[in-house]
């Protein structure tokens, strides 16, 4: 409802807008709108709306009231007044406009706006205040409001035209304004309010080109290269995309030059295929418009990207990157590295400064035992065996932490306990302080090289010492050679004097003999040595009695033994029927021979005592002295070959080095072993043992067991033969030995030269009962001959002489017919014995 005030205000229209133009002149205050914010401004704005709506509801009213209520003339003008205030002095111009603009009513705010006084703005046109790019707008809008009859709006700039309003001051001139235009109730006129928005789009348009300036700066100063580009596609795929712009950085990332306007297969030449992966990517994200992260090698480029894309308009895609390619190199590098130290043969170790392991590889797993599980975070003390010095440790820690590279051997142990020998490099890894902060440790198991070169420094050793061992055998064989040769020469000599006595001459003839004996004994060694080294030392087994052995050899010695003013004796462990077994019994004979021969050389008085025991199946023999004693640490060496103790006890004595090698390969050809105890001065026993096979019931021929004494001389006397015997025989002096040996045998001797003289002379002369062949001979050899005769007088006795009693020469003979084989030099003895036994007993007897 409206209050009716009295007052005296003008009652005309004119009057009232005089007055309201005054009283605009003192209301400094309504100037206050102009600073006011935009936002202010429009709440202000639509304030003024709604009050206009209502001050015209208000007007309608007053109307209605004036007309029909007949109120009274100044309560109207009381009220009209009071709503004219509000129209006038609104923050906001109000202005009513005709169709083409022309301005129709204007408030006082509008006039202040304008600096056109409201007589001159009334009847002149809108437009006419507005720049000519804005007259279109405004017209348009006013055309719009009429024809759509509904609210529009537009900014415009306000101009002054001083020509057309001299003499007004224009405070608004340049200033941009907002016009919100409706259509008036009864749609004869547009009315427009109008704000000016000047200082807000200013700030908007400073806001604007702040965040733009910002937007470029980033664009341009990105560390990371920046690609905004359209993708190209072909049958819908996403085939290649077009450089619409790129940043700075675009090209030291890439070091493609010019790109902006150029397709990515263009740049990148001869790559018909350019990068599916990387085009699939950019399709994907162009496309979904979902931002994806990628890592990518374009192989034409040989480089590595990593970055995302974006999207910010269909079918473009903003790509931002690094070029990765430096720390992929890197990565990969380091990828090598680490595959080539886990692979590596050698071993490696990895440890921080302080020593705890960071890392082993595979091969330090498999030579120690030990997995990184195990190890990690320990100290590589873990592996130390003790043996090490610490010295070398010392020296170790000293080099590494002055920075320098450590190398050297150290022995340390493994997860099962077991040593090994390790080289080892250990180089310190420095930071670029030159502060440690790994050590790197790589070794190499070397516990074979170590062995092989102990082994081989041991057999150099050897080596060394069998050469020594040769020239001292070489020259001992000289020395034992040269003596007795000298003896039977020197007493070859004297016994041409003519005056000597009988007693002189049978001295000096035993010395020669003994002289002869000593060589053969030697040579008899050589031999024997020189068949075990070539592996021909072949045994000869038979039914042996070791009783009968065992007594032969003491009553060989005993002549020997009495001489030296020794005593001899043995013991025999078991019955004679029970002594009997099969063995080579004449390598029997020979191991006793030679300890016995040792026994007696060694000892200077007291007894050789030899003998046997049977236990656990085994016969223990021994030959025991009370000589000179060995050292213990020869006691094992003298069984090797040319061995001999060397010492003022023994240099006196003679001998070869070779007979306790021989008798201990014989012992192990027989399957036995032999040492010796022994203290020095006190003696020596030396024991070797032989299997015990013993045959009960055995019918012993005592020739049998008898053959391996055989090689010894028995002093047997033979009854004179009377019988025509054959000597085929190419040698001069055995010939006339032999004859020398036969003469008082009451003999018919005839002679051969040669295998075929023998094969005729046997034809021609059947009273031969016997042919003596030496084996080796020119024309015809022993062998052959004896085939031939034997074919013919299978029942002649046929005795071969040889100097080489080898078991292939033994084996020949014993084919070719012989029927026994006599070694040379030839025993008198043994040489009439046998004949004996093939002229008068067992002429048929096979003596092998
Ligand atoms: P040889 O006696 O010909 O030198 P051997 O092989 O038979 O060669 O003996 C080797 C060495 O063993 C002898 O030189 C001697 O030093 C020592 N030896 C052997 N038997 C005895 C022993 N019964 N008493 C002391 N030393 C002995």
């Amino acid at each position: 409802m409206l209050k009716h005030q009295k007052s005296n205000k003008p009652t005309t229209a004119s009057e009232l807008r005089a007055h309201a133009e005054d009283r605009l002149r003192y209301k400094p205050e309504t100037n206050a709108v102009l600073s006011y914010s935009k936002d202010e401004l429009l709440r202000l704005n639509h304030e003024l709306s709604v009050h206009q709506i209502e001050l015209e509801m208000q007007a309608d009213e007053l109307r209605y009231s004036s007309d029909l209520l007949a109120l009274s003339n100044a309560d109207l003008e009381a009220s009209f007044s009071q709503y004219a205030d509000l129209y006038e002095f609104a923050p906001s111009g109000y202005l009513t406009l005709a169709l083409d603009s022309t301005i129709l009513q204007v408030n006082l705010t509008a006039t202040k706006m304008f600096g056109v006084s409201r007589s001159l703005l009334k009847g002149n046109r809108f437009i006419t205040f507005v720049s000519v790019a804005d007259q279109a707008t405004i017209t348009k809008m006013i055309a719009d409001v009429f024809l759509t009859t509904e609210h529009q709006f537009c900014e415009v700039t306000l101009i002054s035209d001083e020509n057309h309003f001299p003499g007004l001051h224009h405070t608004f001139s340049g200033h941009t304004i907002r016009i919100d235009a409706t259509l008036s109730p009864d749609s004869t006129e547009c009315r427009a309010i109008i704000i000016d928005i000047t200082e807000s789009k200013k700030a908007a348009i400073a806001a604007l080109e702040l965040s733009e300036e910002r937007h470029s700066s980033l664009f341009k100063h990105m560390l990371n290269g920046i690609a905004y580009c359209k993708m190209i596609y072909s049958d819908g795929r996403p085939v290649d995309f077009l450089y619409e712009q790129v940043n700075l950085r675009f090209e030291t990332q890439t070091g493609l030059k010019n790109v902006e306007g150029k397709k990515f297969s263009e740049i990148i030449a001869g790559t018909p295929d350019p990068n599916t992966e990387l085009l699939e990517l950019y399709g994907r994200v162009a496309a979904s418009g979902k931002p994806e992260r990628f890592e990518v090698y374009i192989d034409a480029m040989k480089m590595w990207f990593e970055g995302s894309a974006y999207t910010l308009q269909s079918d473009h895609f903003v790509a931002i990157f690094d070029n990765i390619t430096e720390r992929k190199l890197a990565e990969l590098a380091l990828k090598k590295l680490s595959v080539t130290v886990e692979q590596n043969p050698s071993m490696v170790v990895i440890t921080d400064a302080h020593g705890a392991i960071e890392f082993v590889n595979a091969s330090f797993t498999e030579t120690t035992g030990y997995t990184l599980e195990d190890v990690k975070g320990k100290n590589p003390r873990l592996f130390k065996s003790g043996i090490t010095p610490k010295a070398l440790y010392d020296e170790l820690w000293q080099t590494i932490l002055s920075g320098n590279v450590w190398r050297g051997e150290l022995q340390n142990t493994k997860n099962n306990g077991e040593l090994y020998w390790e080289s080892e490099v250990i180089s310190p890894v420095l930071d670029t302080d030159g502060k440690i902060i790994n050590l790197v440790g790589i070794k190499q198991d070397i516990t074979a090289q170590k062995r092989l070169l102990s082994e081989l420094s041991v057999a150099k050793e050897k080596v060394k010492e069998a050469e020594l061992l040769k020239a001292a055998f070489m020259a001992n064989i000289s020395h034992e050679l040269r003596s007795p040769v000298s003896g039977i020469l020197g007493f070859s000599e004297l016994l041409k004097s003519p005056d000597l006595s009988k007693e002189e001459l049978l001295e000096y003839n035993d010395l020669i003999f003994k002289s002869g004996e000593r060589m053969l004994h030697l040579i008899n060694d050589l031999v024997d040595y020189s068949r075990i080294e070539a592996g021909e030392s072949m045994l000869q087994i038979s039914t042996t009695s070791v009783n009968q052995v065992m007594s032969d050899i003491a009553a060989f010695f005993t002549h020997e033994v009495d001489r030296q003013k020794l005593r001899i004796s043995f013991t025999a462990g078991l019955p004679d029927s029970k002594s009997i077994i099969d063995t080579d019994g004449s390598k029997l004979h020979q191991i006793l021979t030679n300890l016995i021969q040792n026994a007696i050389k060694f000892t200077t008085s007291g007894a050789i005592e030899f003998g046997y025991t049977e236990k656990n199946k085994m016969l223990h023999f021994y030959v025991r002295d009370s000589g000179i004693g060995i050292p213990l640490a020869m006691q094992v060496k003298i069984f090797e070959r040319f061995r001999q103790v060397d010492n003022k006890l023994t240099q006196h004595y003679k001998g070869s080095g070779l007979g306790l090698s021989i008798s201990k390969a014989y012992v192990e050809l027989l399957g036995g072993t032999i040492r010796v105890e022994s203290e020095e001065g006190k003696g020596s026993t030396f024991i070797f043992t032989l299997p015990y096979n013993p045959i009960h019931n055995a019918v012993t021929n005592p020739n049998e067991t008898l053959s391996a004494a055989k090689d010894s001389v028995l002093r047997t006397q033979h009854s004179a033969l009377s019988s025509t015997i054959l000597i085929v025989e190419d040698d001069d002096a055995s010939r006339y030995l032999l004859q020398k040996m036969l003469k008082n045998e009451s003999m018919n001797i005839l002679y051969a030269n040669n295998g075929r003289e023998g094969v005729d002379m046997v034809e021609d002369h059947p009273e031969i009962k016997l042919v003596l062949m030496d084996l080796k001979m020119p024309i015809m050899n022993g062998f052959e001959a004896t085939k031939l005769i034997k074919q013919k007088h299978p029942e002649l006795p046929i005795i071969a002489q040889s100097a080489f009693s080898s078991l292939e020469v033994r084996r020949k003979a014993s084919e070719a017919g012989c029927s026994a084989l006599i070694s040379k030099p030839i025993k008198k003895d043994e040489l009439l014995e046998k004949m004996h036994e093939m002229l008068e007993k067992k002429p048929e007897l096979h003596l092998w």
